[in-house]
């Protein structure tokens, strides 16, 4: 989709930027975009101002969560036996720490700044378009 707004009427959540069901993280996405959106609106000098920054802040971590969903319906569904094979050994070693980390980073993507500021609630973020966070959020 080119843009999430038009006028007035923006787009979030699965009607904007929907991902893979096999992601397990639409729901999640949905929300914290609500979250990035009410932020902006009550920063932005203009309704305009919020919903260009809410895009540029969101549209890069969705794209990445999107991709790693295309990846992991790969990992659901081997398409040959050796592949089956792997993923049931991979699975296996998934209950090692450091090899558990790697699958749950594999099938859902890697954190950014903005999802770990967006986690911390509690620290108020200031989720500005001139964030220097930003720079790790493609
Ligand atoms: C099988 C499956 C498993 C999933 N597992 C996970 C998971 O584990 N974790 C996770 O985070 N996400 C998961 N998801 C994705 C998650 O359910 C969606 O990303 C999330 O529900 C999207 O929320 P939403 O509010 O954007 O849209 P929706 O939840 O689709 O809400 C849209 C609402 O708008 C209503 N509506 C539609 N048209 C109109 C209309 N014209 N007028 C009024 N109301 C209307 C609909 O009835 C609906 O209630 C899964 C999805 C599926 C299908």
């Amino acid at each position: 989709m080119p843009s999430w707004s038009k006028g007035r009427v923006v787009l979030l959540g699965d009607a904007g930027y929907a991902v893979s069901l096999l992601a397990g993280i639409g729901a999640s996405l949905g929300i914290a975009g609500a979250y990035l959106l009410a932020d902006q609106l009550t920063r932005a000098r203009s309704i305009d101002d919020a919903l260009v920054t809410y895009e540029r802040l969101w549209r890069p971590v969705v794209e990445e969560k999107q991709r790693t969903g295309r990846g992991t319906a790969r990992w659901f569904l081997p398409a040959s036996r050796l592949q089956l094979r792997l993923r049931r050994a991979m699975l296996r070693l998934a209950r090692l720490p450091v090899i558990g980390r790697y699958v749950a980073t594999t099938l859902t993507g890697k954190s950014t700044s903005l999802i770990e500021k967006l986690r911390r609630t509690g620290d108020s973020p200031r989720l500005t378009s001139t964030d220097p966070s930003r720079k790790g959020d493609s």
